[in-house]
């Protein structure tokens, strides 16, 4: 068996060798390092991908996030609401722009923004709404848009673990998460779906006039060369990165099929096994049959594949996995609203059952597009014979 890896990267990387190693050497080559042709054709053939009208390509996921803020106008003392539930630059960049940062709880099952929290968060100065679609799996977005319709407020989606997946709404349409909300953000850090070979990220979106906003927003604020309109950030995508995606994006749905049939062994492996709950897929889910990304159903794409290990041992399963060279994860084992820098006299811990005890559950195993059935065996096994003694 080979060494099991969190996530595998040169082994993705050894399958399309050929085709990156040419690419980057023609940027070399080119010196057209910035803003070249590669950053051009990577972002029509992204919007073409997502059925997204816009896509600006920026310097990473984090950024992106803060520039879609900067793009709708918000403003000092305005409140945003996100999930207390998700990586930190979430919350982050909300309160580096002098925003108020309004944390709610998440839904037990999927791990994603509860809608009810939601509703009961919003107040006069409520003025957007990030749902981040955690671990690949869309948040209930017929619900926040919803909610967002009734309070007139925007919907920021992060979808930087989301690319790929889609979501079904109760009409029956299908939407790719990150096309849905006013604007949405993705990071191509190296580990996510669509990762590349350093940093970069991009915002999406239908409106015309906010990608106009956006577009000279990320670039110093210019609309015009040495005019600047409004204050910007440098936030750039390079062309050397543009490139890795170009060779990748025609396989992201082969990738997340890969992240899919590995979930769906997992979950065959540990059904029925007490103490040990299973990702849950909602709604009308393509997770109980075996297609490729149908574009039919919510399809969740595994960023990450996370058990909640109800009896107490999940400390002690990470040092047992970690004894058998098994690599494991805790995403994320402290609430935003218990971190120092985000502590807010608002928050009444009742007001987090479910976080409060996520963190104290959670286990992402190794997940990424080259595991094979040897590992998944031995990974399941040592888990289940843990859990069990
Ligand atoms: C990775 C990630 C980000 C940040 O992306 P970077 O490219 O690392 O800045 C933001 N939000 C979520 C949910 C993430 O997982």
């Amino acid at each position: 068996m080979k060494k099991i890896q969190m996530v595998d990267l040169k082994g993705q990387y050894e399958k399309i060798k050929e085709q990156i190693d040419t690419s980057v050497l023609d940027v070399i080559q080119s010196t057209a390092f910035i803003n070249g042709p590669e950053v051009k054709s990577f972002q029509a053939e992204l919007e073409q991908y997502l059925g997204a009208k816009h896509v600006i390509p920026c310097a990473n996921g984090t950024d992106a996030l803060q520039i879609a803020m900067m793009g709708l106008g918000l403003e000092p003392g305005d409140e945003v609401i996100t999930a207390d539930f998700t990586f930190a630059a979430t919350v982050e960049v909300i309160a580096l722009l002098k925003l108020t940062p309004v944390l709610v709880d998440v839904e037990p099952d999927s791990f994603n923004i509860d809608p009810e929290a939601i509703k009961k968060a919003i107040t006069p100065k409520t003025k957007a709404i990030v749902p981040v679609h955690l671990f690949g799996q869309s948040a209930n977005m017929d619900a926040i848009m919803q909610i967002a319709k009734e309070h007139n407020l925007f919907v920021i989606e992060d979808n930087a673990q989301g690319i790929g997946a889609s979501y079904k709404f109760e009409d029956g349409s299908v939407a790719k998460t990150g096309t849905i909300g006013h604007v949405a953000s993705t990071s191509f850090f190296p580990s996510k779906n669509l990762g590349c070979y350093g940093d970069g990220g991009a915002i999406f979106t239908n409106d015309d006039d906010l990608a106009h906003i956006i577009r000279g927003m990320v670039n110093h604020g210019m609309y015009k060369r040495y005019h600047h309109d409004v204050v910007g950030v440098n936030s750039r995508l390079d062309s050397i990165q543009a490139t890795v995606l170009r060779a990748k994006l025609p396989n992201l749905d082969q990738y997340n099929d890969a992240r899919r049939a590995a979930a769906r062994k997992y979950n065959k492996a540990f059904e029925g096994i007490e103490h040990i709950v299973t990702p849950k897929v909602k709604g009308n889910s393509c997770d109980t049959h075996e297609e490729k990304i149908c574009n039919t159903c919510n399809c969740h794409v595994f960023h990450q594949y996370t058990l909640r290990i109800t009896n107490g041992k999940r400390d002690a399963l990470i040092q047992h996995l970690n004894d058998n060279g098994i690599p494991c994860g805790v995403y994320y084992p402290i609430p935003l609203h218990s971190q120092k820098a985000y502590q807010d006299e608002r928050y009444d811990e009742a007001d987090f059952p479910v976080t409060n005890q996520l963190v104290k559950e959670v286990i992402s195993l190794p997940m990424h597009t080259e595991l094979e059935n040897d590992q998944i065996k031995f990974i399941t096994q040592t888990v289940i014979d843990f859990v069990q003694s």
